[in-house]
């Protein structure tokens, strides 16, 4: 068996597209406002790519970058400012902030409303309880790719790799939603390799390069890698030793090139249902 291989950039680009296309409808550009804290080069990068895929859907991107040595309430009154703001329908707060700043309180003080990230408790508790809510980027982002696929998510056995508020939690009240039964693993979990051979879809969101093996792969599952690891030699590498799972899988994800092309997509997605649900009630 070889696995389909799941084109994460075709299917972000089919949903950036339809996402243009429903701002173009609106009759105003939804506003987005991302909040970088110091210089750090990657979060640089990732906040640059955020601000072209949004001007380029339509949506008004708006970068505010404040010095690492900021205080933690000059950033909470830049917040409320943010929250005030009647153009200003999506905060995103960049990650991580220096260690210096409290991050829990910096995203609480975001307005659930306007939480285009999803992390607010409020948001994350509405998740939890089956009610509508603004969903973390990267677990909505797999959501549509196991859509685009055709899997079918209802009655499988699912476990996900990693109970982390941004990928691990979020996904499996996702998949429960879908109406799979779902398993949460973690490094306390015993026996692992057993806990992934028993499930019809992996979600692998761990943070170390290449640890679920080809042998933790049930025959004909779909494994779905979120991680995104910078090796010491420069490539990237997931969660999933992707060439010893491509002949045990029925479908996986790539990286790059799977998960991380979805998370700036459903960012743009989140932005627009923001706008829609502030403006028009
Ligand atoms: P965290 O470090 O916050 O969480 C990792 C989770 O994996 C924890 O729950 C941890 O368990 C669990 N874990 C770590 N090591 C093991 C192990 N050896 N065995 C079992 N479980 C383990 O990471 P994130 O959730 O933020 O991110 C996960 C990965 O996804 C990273 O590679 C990150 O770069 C990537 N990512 C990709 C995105 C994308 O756009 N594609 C977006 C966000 C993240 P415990 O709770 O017990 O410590």
């Amino acid at each position: 068996m070889t696995a389909r291989v799941i084109d994460g950039k075709a299917i972000a680009a089919a949903l950036r597209a339809r996402v243009a296309e429903r701002v173009a409808a609106l009759g105003y550009r939804p506003g987005l406002t991302v909040v970088q804290v110091g210089d750090d080069p990657a979060s640089a990068v990732y906040v640059r790519s955020k601000d072209r895929a949004a001007n380029a859907a339509g949506i008004c991107a708006n970068t505010i970058r404040l010095p690492a040595d900021i205080t933690q309430l000059a950033l909470l009154a830049a917040i409320e400012g943010l929250n005030a703001d009647p153009a200003v329908d999506g905060i995103l707060v960049q990650l991580p902030l220096p260690s210096s700043i409290d991050t829990a309180a910096v995203i609480e003080a975001v307005d659930p409303a306007k939480d285009v990230d999803g992390f607010h408790p409020v948001n994350a508790g509405r998740l939890a309880a089956g009610h509508p809510a603004l969903v973390p980027c990267t677990p909505l982002g797999v959501m549509k790719l196991l859509e685009a696929t055709g899997i079918t998510i209802a009655g499988a056995r699912a476990l996900v790799l990693g109970r982390s508020g941004i990928v691990g939690r979020p996904m499996a009240a996702l998949l429960l939603a879908a109406n799979a039964t779902v398993t949460v693993a973690h490094s306390r979990t015993r026996d692992l390799p057993a806990e992934c051979r028993r499930a019809d879809l992996l979600v692998a969101a761990a943070g170390r390069p290449e640890m679920v093996r080809g042998d933790w792969i049930a025959p004909g599952a779909t494994v779905i890698d979120v991680g995104i690891n910078r090796l010491p030699d420069g490539r990237l590498a997931g969660d999933v030793a992707y060439q010893e799972a491509v002949p045990r899988a029925d479908a996986i994800t790539p990286v790059p090139g799977g998960v991380g092309p979805m998370t700036i997509a459903c960012l743009l997605e989140n932005t627009l249902v923001a706008a829609i649900a502030r403006r028009c009630g």
